[in-house]
């Protein structure tokens, strides 16, 4: 048989098995299909229904949603912790019959960013079933891994004579920017209804659909950290009739242009290596395989071109370096005066391990304009540690989804945007960061854009995933 024919067959061969969210596995003991699928999409819906939009978040009346949900659930305890404002976050506790292990979280959170509506096909607050998918504000981020794990929650409670740990589960306020009444609060203040947990699971990584079958799973085991940095140029103010030589906006312009073309030094730590060296098992392109298998490698000519390669697509560029996207420009007050001042600021993504105030000196020296200052927006601190690749729940996650998805690559992932992840890594819970969903590229980039939604049929996989994740790590 030809390549191309071979070709053929292996695309269509995941139709004829029923398409990407059949699973040709048993369901696993204690969760029927039908039920999760159903009860997943339910509770999406009314969640989606929660206008949560932050600000100013509102997300007590979502944690109300979800306390109706396990409300009269057997060995499930819950609190709704109110945090002032129409806020509030949530902590469910599935007690272990008879548990030898410390608790397992799961956690996602309520709020939402908020829409442009009308650039939405559908009403983003009401969720909608178009061609095969949900739509609605926070159907991928963070809703429905939040309806997700209270079914899993749910199915896991009947079966709580088997399970050797407490399952708790974390619904946050205040994860899309803040202000701190959210997963910082639950960390300072209700910190024992967790019950000191082992370890963690979070939004953040992706199951990542192509041509039809889940190709690769990356597990988050760790993220970048966010900084702004803000530029400010002074110069002389006058009438613009008189063009002058030490123009503010002038000089805030220039250092703009080349801070926006200014490149942090390449960095692999392990969670990157190992993140390249699983995508090239999937990569159709032989020159972007072999740079994936070289950046990561001892030859540092060969490293540095293939770096080079690979930051031809924006996604790998930004987790190969820190970088710095400029985000906003602020000056002038009329069209006839020549402002005295301006400002701009760089959205700076450190990455774990880089040191914030060498990378803000470094970009001082690229912005090269003596009347421009740059500054950290907070004082730089030591970021958390990776979660280790080699914990029960990371092994829990990534033989629940090769026993869904066999043939997928499990990769662990470094985000390049921030998640609660973080904060419990910094409080020494090590966290793991997934989107239980598969999901195309082009899907997984409407989060906190126009039209998000997820495929209906995949509500369920997710649900199925979190239930083996969790029974896989609890189950004695
Ligand atoms: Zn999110």
């Amino acid at each position: 048989m030809t390549r191309p024919l071979l070709l053929l067959l292996a695309l269509a061969l995941p139709a004829l098995a029923g398409g990407p969210f059949d699973v040709a596995a048993p369901a696993p003991a204690g969760l029927d299909r039908a039920a999760a699928q159903r009860e997943t999409r339910a509770l999406l819906e009314a969640l989606i229904r929660v206008d949560t939009r932050n600000p100013p978040g509102n997300e007590r009346a979502a944690a109300e949603v979800i306390a109706a949900a396990l409300e009269g659930v057997d060995g499930v305890t819950v609190h709704v912790l109110d945090a002032g404002d129409g806020r509030a976050n949530l902590i469910a506790r599935l007690a272990a019959a008879r548990p030898t292990a410390r608790p397992v979280v799961v956690m996602g959170h309520m709020d939402t960013v908020g829409v442009q509506e009308d650039r939405w096909t559908t009403p983003p607050l009401e969720p909608t079933e178009k061609d095969g998918y949900l739509y609605g504000r926070g159907a991928i981020d963070d809703k429905g891994m939040l309806a997700a794990a209270v079914v899993a929650l749910r199915a896991l409670a009947a079966r709580r004579d088997a399970l050797a740990r407490d399952v708790v589960l974390l619904a946050t306020a205040a994860e899309e920017g803040g202000p701190p009444v959210g997963v910082d609060l639950v960390l300072e203040r209700h910190r024992d209804l967790l019950g000191d947990p082992e370890f963690a699971l979070n939004e953040g990584g992706r199951v990542r659909l192509r041509g039809g079958r889940v190709e690769v799973v990356s597990i988050q085991t760790t993220e970048k950290v966010p900084y702004n940095v803000r530029l400010t140029a002074t110069g002389r103010s006058g009438h613009g009739s008189v063009p002058l030589p030490d123009n503010a906006l002038a000089a805030l312009a220039r250092a703009a242009g080349r801070l926006h073309a200014w490149r942090a030094p390449v960095r692999l730590n392990e969670t990157t290596r190992l993140f390249f060296r699983g995508l090239a098992q999937v990569e159709a392109d032989p020159d972007v395989r072999r740079a994936m298998l070289e950046v990561a490698g001892d030859d540092a000519a060969r490293a540095a071109a293939a770096a080079d390669l690979l930051s031809g697509d924006p996604g790998h560029a930004a987790v190969l370096r820190s970088a710095a996207a400029l985000t906003l420009l602020q000056g002038g007050i009329r069209s006839n005066v020549i402002p005295s001042e301006g400002g701009a600021t760089f959205n700076l993504r450190v990455l774990p391990g880089d040191d914030p105030a060498a990378l803000l000196a470094a970009m001082q020296a690229a912005a090269d304009e003596p009347t421009v200052t740059l500054a950290l927006d907070r004082p730089p601190a030591a970021p958390p540690a990776p979660s280790p690749v080699d914990s029960p729940l990371f092994r829990a996650l990534a033989d629940a989804a090769t026993t869904m998805a066999p043939g997928a690559v499990v990769v662990p992932y470094m985000s390049t945007g921030a998640t609660d992840g973080a904060a419990l890594r910094a409080a020494g819970i090590p966290t793991y960061g997934i989107l239980p969903f598969p999901l195309e590229a082009e899907d997984a980039r409407r989060m906190h854009g126009d039209d998000e939604r997820v495929p209906v049929a995949a509500l369920g996989w997710g649900a199925e995933l979190l239930y083996r994740t969790l029974q896989g790590v609890a189950a004695r």
